[in-house]
């Protein structure tokens, strides 16, 4: 079983409340292969929310407000719901700050990229779990 990012799944819970479908990840749902999560709102972010990117190692919104507790949060959380299922591979949106794998955007709010892992991502890896992005399938 794996551990999907909701937002792949077709649930609007992006920082816009929009989703970032993907029909690979909606069929892997649809066949009770995976479960979608979103780590942001387990955290208690709202939907919408301000953008917020990964800056050093904080997670600061566009408008400069600390959101990094709200992250840890979240992906605490999502990692219970995947050690619940026995998750051992997630596929997670790429270049976010929560869930993006391999690079995440540079914290200045310009979609520009660097090399890093999101917080939900780095804690599963921690965990032994094998992450990959929609761009890996
Ligand atoms: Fe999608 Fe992850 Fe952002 Fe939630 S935290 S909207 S699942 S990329």
């Amino acid at each position: 079983m794996k551990i999907v990012s909701a937002c792949l799944a077709g649930i609007n819970c992006t920082y816009a409340a929009k989703s970032n479908e993907n029909k690979t990840i909606v069929d892997l749902v649809k066949s009770g292969k995976a479960i979608p999560v979103c780590p942001e709102q387990l955290g208690g972010l709202a939907t919408p929310r301000i953008p917020a990117e990964k800056n050093g190692n904080k997670i600061i919104t566009k408008n400069g407000i600390d959101v990094t507790s709200q992250f840890v949060k979240g992906a605490l959380e999502g990692l219970k719901i995947a050690k619940m299922i026995n998750c051992k591979e997630a596929i997670l949106k790429s270049n976010s700050p929560s869930c993006g794998s391999g690079q995440i955007y540079d914290g200045s709010f310009t979609g520009k990229l660097i090399p890093g892992d999101g917080i939900f991502a780095a804690l599963l890896k921690k965990n032994g779990i094998v992450v990959q992005t929609e761009k890996d399938i």
